[in-house]
């Protein structure tokens, strides 16, 4: 059987329906899991472990048999817990199919087979009876299915069935309960994700300042959760305005509401200054005493001994709809509103107590300026990165021309605006094949700042571009940044070379590209943490999971297994084990040759370390000696911490074994690569030896 799975092209940057082995869809999903992640994450399995244990002694000093439900079982882990702590019987449910049929595996390599019954299904499909997937209700309830915003992957609605219709009343819960924190701050750099700020234009003839619509001002933005690893956000980057305080919690042993619903907590701030951003994290407790207590908190509020890294749980970014000036010892009422899978933010200056409650309406936040919709938080944040626009400006100043004819191509640019706040008279805007929406937005942005009539939108794709479509000018100047939203790894905004092709006719012989280039850099690292996620377990907790480690390792292998997956460095601390390398480059001034181009070489290390894998990433050159880069900024010190672009994902090639050297000696002294870049398809295909 086929099935079809949506990827975009990049030497087209169209959504192509490519057809794909029935088992694609499921090798992906296992080879970029997180399961590995979860399986490695030992403070977690050895709080899971004592709090089942805890909840089977409970119930058999009660003098009952325990009966197991473990809703989304992944490995089997948990249930294995629960059987080895002495539970009688474990229902264990998992709806995802590979997984279930590798629970079957690993339950019965670790002699549970008559403990433990392994159900492939969706737990809200789950029967219980005498002919049902279940004999009778459960007495003991354990699960984990929480995310970093804890109840975007569906808890509550899962637990609100289980309690109607799958365990006993008053059963056990591990976790026993969850509490959610929020703390308030202000940060212009967390804040950078979610506006657009002024940008001043020093031009010729005096400074210009380019404005956001006022629709953007008090828009609740977009309600998918901004997670991050917040402990790799310096204190420097932001300013506690309030304490820790709890925002809710949910008592997993009663029955759940998952029903919307909204909670109210008073603040007093112990600073003034703008409220901004709300950061929350969570805590589970795995038993009713809450002794045993598994912590998400960031690293300000826990000591750093308790510390875990994990990312398959981070913390929230909530960004309030609009700042709002607090005073220190003022009071202030923040609003969690919650869904089903989601928790946004309010802020209210104290007023009377009945009033704003009224006030509070738990609706979903919608995008109403549009530009959420456009630009994602890294995407702002990179457009607000003042030092970037300045490569930008500097660089147009020195090709722009009065009587330029400028094309941009690149999604959701600010570049025409900036061009023609440098003179540049004639600017185009190519927006091509996008969401009329989105047009929208920048009819409502050219207006905000007078240049409705001074800039045009072509809703064309590049090869469909016609001499009318230019009231038959000719191109002088070509600029992007490059920037594209379907782009996955950094070298597919090399889409902007394809496009620079496609309109070659309509170019001048004198042209000016901007960027004119760029390079594909490389360099061998060693990760602090990152590389648990495709690192295997073998065992976790004292049961064998190599099933899950095979299982992965087939998945990465089945299609692509030379494939670089993206990862935003500046939240994964790595050190560097040899230079940074130049490895191919891109001449933007010459359309694409038909041929690849290839590269081999060799990088030497000299630092010792681990290799965890190589690190890949694009810098553009805007012009002579002016570069923008997306990938490393700059190695921090000589034990070769790295520092990386904060608004861009890197890519990152797992090597298959890793290569340990403890002293520079027994170093291989180098890595050797060859590297490929399909011009065909716009994929780079590598391969490193050790
Ligand atoms: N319990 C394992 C795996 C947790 S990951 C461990 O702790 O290591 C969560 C798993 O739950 C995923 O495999 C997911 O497919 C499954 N899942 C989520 N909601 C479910 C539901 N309502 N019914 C059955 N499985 C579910």
């Amino acid at each position: 059987m086929k099935t079809f799975c949506g990827r975009a092209n990049p030497t087209t940057g169209a959504m192509e329906w490519l057809e794909e082995d029935e088992n694609y869809d499921y090798h992906q999903e296992i080879a970029r899991s997180r399961y590995a992640d979860m399986l490695h994450d030992k403070d977690r399995n050895v709080k899971y472990y004592q709090g089942i244990r805890a909840a089977v002694s409970r119930v058999k000093e009660r003098g009952e048999k325990a009966i197991v439900l473990d809703i989304g079982t992944g490995t089997g882990l948990l249930s294995m817990m629960a059987a080895s702590a002495g539970a009688d019987f474990c229902y264990a449910v998992e709806v995802f199919k590979p997984m279930a049929n590798a629970a079957v595996k690993i339950v019965e390599k670790n002699g549970f087979r008559d403990k433990i019954k392994v159900i492939n299904k969706h737990s809200t499909e789950v029967t219980v009876g005498p002919d049902g997937d279940m004999q009778c209700r459960a007495n003991i309830l354990v699960t984990e299915l929480f995310d970093t915003e804890l109840i975007g992957e569906g808890a509550l609605p899962t637990y609100e069935h289980a309690h109607k219709y799958l365990v006993q009343e008053g059963c056990e819960a591990v976790p026993h309960r969850a509490t959610v924190y929020v703390q308030l701050v202000e940060s212009k750099r967390m804040w950078s994700w979610n506006k657009l700020f002024p940008v001043h234009v020093e031009a010729e003839d005096g400074e210009k300042i380019i404005v956001s619509p006022s629709e953007m001002e008090d828009c609740p933005g977009v309600p998918s959760v901004c997670d991050i690893q917040l402990n790799q956000m310096p204190s420097s980057d932001f300013t506690i305005l309030s304490d820790v305080v709890t925002m809710f919690s949910v008592d997993f042993s009663k029955p759940v509401r998952s029903a919307s619903t909204s909670y109210r907590v008073q603040l007093e701030p112990v600073k003034s200054g703008k409220a901004q951003i709300v950061l929350s994290w969570w805590d589970i407790d795995m038993d009713p005493s809450g002794m045993i207590n598994c912590t998400m908190a960031p690293y300000w509020v826990k000591s750093t001994s308790a510390f875990q890294w994990r990312d398959h749980w981070m913390q929230c970014v909530y960004f309030l709809p609009n700042e709002e000036p607090v005073l220190q010892g003022e009071k202030v009422y923040l609003t969690a509103c919650r869904d089903e899978y989601s928790v946004w933010y309010k802020l209210q200056k104290a007023r009377g107590e009945e009033e704003n409650k009224a006030a509070v309406r738990v609706e979903s936040p919608v995008c109403r300026c549009q530009a959420h919709l456009l630009w994602n938080r890294p995407r702002f944040g990179q457009l607000n990165d003042e030092n970037r626009t300045r490569q930008y400006i500097k660089s147009l100043t020195k090709v722009l021309q009065t009587d330029s004819v400028c094309l941009c191509i690149s999604d959701g640019s600010l570049l025409p605006v900036l061009a023609h706040c440098l003179g540049a008279k004639q600017v185009q805007y190519f927006l091509f094949d996008k969401d009329s929406m989105l047009l929208f937005f920048f009819l409502k942005f050219f207006k905000a700042n007078n240049l409705e009539d001074k800039i045009k939108i072509i809703e064309a794709r590049p090869e469909l571009l016609t001499s009318s479509h230019l009231e038959d000018k000719k191109i002088s100047v070509l600029v992007g940044e490059p920037f594209f939203t379907t782009s996955l790894l950094p070298w597919h905004n090399l889409y902007f070379w394809y496009a620079r092709t496609a309109v070659t006719s309509h170019l001048t012989s004198s042209v000016t590209v901007l960027p004119q280039s760029a390079s594909l850099h490389m360099m061998i690292v060693e990760f602090q943490d990152l590389w648990r996620i495709r690192s295997p377990c073998g065992t976790c907790e004292g049961f064998d999971v190599q099933t899950m480690d095979d299982m992965i390792k087939n998945s990465l292998n089945f299609r692509e297994s030379k494939e670089a997956e993206p990862h935003p460095l500046w939240e994964y601390p790595c050190k560097s084990l040899s230079d940074p390398q130049e490895v191919l480059t891109f001449d933007f001034r010459k359309t694409v040759p038909e041929y690849s181009l290839s590269t081999e070489g060799s990088v030497n290390l000299l630092r010792k370390g681990k290799s965890h894998g190589a690190v890949l990433w694009m810098e553009y050159h805007l012009a002579a000696d002016i570069s923008v880069n997306t990938g490393l900024m700059q190695i921090s010190n000589e034990k070769g911490n790295c520092e990386w672009n904060p608004h861009c994902k890197q890519a990152v090639y797992f090597f298959s074994s890793v290569i340990e050297s403890e002293t520079l000696s027994d170093l291989p002294s180098a890595v050797t690569y060859a590297i490929n870049f399909n011009t065909k398809t716009g994929e780079i295909a590598m391969d490193f030896k050790l």
